[in-house]
């Protein structure tokens, strides 16, 4: 639940499957990506916490991914060079990268630049890592250990994929979740056309919470946002 989610991008198959299997053990949701195209289209659709990017990439390269995605929307970028070469590394500090990685590398050491990230851009945020037992946005109270839900005092029954969906937008109000996102986190699907799903169980979320709870960000998705 509210996972952090981590899109590696790189072509060679192994080095994808071995950081993948690594960042899966370690708690992440991780999509892949092979090429550089199939990569911005997956950030933009996922919006993911993190990024780990290799430079070399058919299609067009890593920097080139990294210079849209940081231009679309700010995101933690881990880059993985192939060598030494102080030239692609420079660029990749120029292009919004944060972290970098030279080939070879071993999976613990990923893994700790991974978390060694996110702390940083949590602490920049000013948001803790842990997962609260009690979630308070405004006047919406969330008691996770008791699933229940009130809203300025008055308690609202929800089913359990309403409840799931509802701590999800809380535990990062403001923030705009894809539909596609929501899709794979709270139902497990990675199939986008069941979006309309993700909808019509935002429309029971107001009907049963209140509509000015959840906006609407058209063509993308989803934020909890209580009215001050
Ligand atoms: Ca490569």
């Amino acid at each position: 639940m509210s996972q952090r989610r981590v899109l590696v991008v790189e072509d060679e198959r192994t080095i994808a499957e071995s950081v993948a299997a690594r960042l899966r053990a370690e708690g992440f949701a991780v999509d892949l990506a092979h090429d550089g195209p199939t990569a911005v289209a997956r950030a933009q659709a996922l919006h993911p916490d993190l990024v780990v990017l290799d430079v070399m990439l058919p299609g067009f390269d890593g920097l080139e991914v990294c210079r849209r995605l940081q231009a679309d929307r700010p995101v933690p970028v881990l880059m993985l060079t192939a060598r030494d070469d102080e030239t692609d590394l420079l660029v990749g500090l120029a292009v919004g990268a944060d972290d970098y990685l030279t080939k070879p590398f071993s999976m613990r050491e990923l893994a700790a630049r991974v978390h060694a990230l996110l702390r940083r851009m949590d602490k920049l945020a000013g948001t803790a890592n842990h997962q609260p037992a009690a979630i308070t946005v405004g006047d919406l109270e969330i008691n996770r250990a008791e699933r229940r839900v009130r809203r300025a005092g008055v308690e609202a029954h929800l089913t359990p994929i309403e409840f799931d969906l509802l701590v999800h937008l809380a535990s990062r109000p403001r923030t705009v979740l894809p539909r596609e996102r929501l899709l794979a986190e709270v139902w497990g699907w990675s199939d986008a056309s069941g979006t309309r799903t993700v909808d019509s169980h935002i429309k029971a979320l107001r009907r049963k919470l209140g509509p000015d709870l959840i906006r609407t960000v058209h063509g993308v998705g989803y934020a909890l946002e209580v009215p001050a």
